[in-house]
């Protein structure tokens, strides 16, 4: 009996890899899932995250697109926000999404050494999201980082003006709200959704091209500062997050923050806009002069 196989390239199917990348002394396991049908990749950097990473792998099984997930755990197996690494036989910690810049990573107070270590890691895993060329592969279009934020209705009163939340990146409006907010120095402006109930729930944003777009389908959306406006040294402005990195090369880069515990549904609903985004005709190639276009997506 015959059968006849045919040839069937990997990505037709849903796949995963992973791969180990040094962090000093540690090796970090990075998974990549792919599947054909979509040129959007998303990264998921903190793997206690997990509302977010599943609904991103999920989306690319039945999508397509890749997701570049950070895996971490503590000693009981439970997945963990931040990375545990030696260097020298010393213990350290760093936040996944606070190495991708130079500045960012000078903001750690770590050792020389450790900081080493993380530029390492960093600029191999911008590799494995970016091509070496520090752009997206060919054909991929736009960088989609998922993760969650605690509630902050749950935390004590005093407390929230410090949580990321869509009105955290909001500047000082009336004397009723507090001086300050924790991440006002990153963002250009908010648009608030009289449609969303939860200000976990948000679109960030790394250039202001596609605000009417989330904002007539209902979400908060939060601006990053341009890029002239944010070569800024302080640490609260250039974080070494993946956002800063992006703005730094005008890679489009979007953000879906949902609450941890009840953000299930918008995140997947932030998900499907993503797609239907990516599916329209868009220049990416250009921040500075993009937006929807007709015709194809331009490849350059
Ligand atoms: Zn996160």
């Amino acid at each position: 009996m015959f059968f006849f196989v045919r040839h069937i390239n990997a990505q037709d199917h849903f796949v995963k890899n992973s791969l180990t990348v040094p962090l000093g002394e540690t090796y970090v396991k990075i998974n990549i899932y792919e599947r054909s049908g979509s040129n959007i990749t998303f990264f998921s950097p903190h793997h206690n995250e997990q509302i977010a990473l599943k609904l991103a792998r999920t989306a690319v099984l039945e999508r397509g697109g890749r997701l570049v997930e950070v895996e971490s755990f503590d000693e009981n197996g439970d997945p963990i926000r931040r990375l545990n690494f030696n260097v020298d036989g010393r213990s350290h910690s760093i936040d996944p999404n606070r190495i991708f810049t130079a500045n960012g990573r000078n903001c750690s107070g770590l050792t020389d050494k450790a900081g080493l270590a993380i530029k390492n890691f960093a600029e191999q895993l911008l590799n494995i999201i970016f091509q070496p060329s520090a752009g997206l592969p060919q054909n991929e279009r736009m960088l989609v980082a998922v993760h969650n934020n605690s509630d902050s209705s749950e935390k004590p009163t005093g407390r929230n003006a410090a949580d990321l939340t869509a009105i955290s990146f909001a500047g000082e409006i009336n004397s009723s709200q507090p001086k300050r907010t924790e991440f006002q120095d990153q963002a250009a402006g908010v648009y608030l959704s009289n449609t969303e109930t939860d200000t976990d729930n948000f679109v960030f944003l790394s250039t202001p091209q596609y605000i009417g777009y989330f904002a007539n389908k209902g979400f908060n959306v939060v601006v990053q500062k341009p890029l002239g406006q944010s070569d800024d040294k302080r640490c609260s402005v250039d974080d070494g997050s993946l956002s800063v990195y992006s703005a730094q090369k005008e890679i489009l880069y979007i953000c879906l923050e949902a609450d941890a515990k009840n953000g299930a549904v918008r995140q997947k609903q932030m998900l499907d806009a993503i797609y239907d985004l990516a599916d329209g005709s868009f220049d990416s190639t250009s921040i500075a002069s993009g937006g929807f276009r007709n015709g194809r997506v331009r490849n350059k």
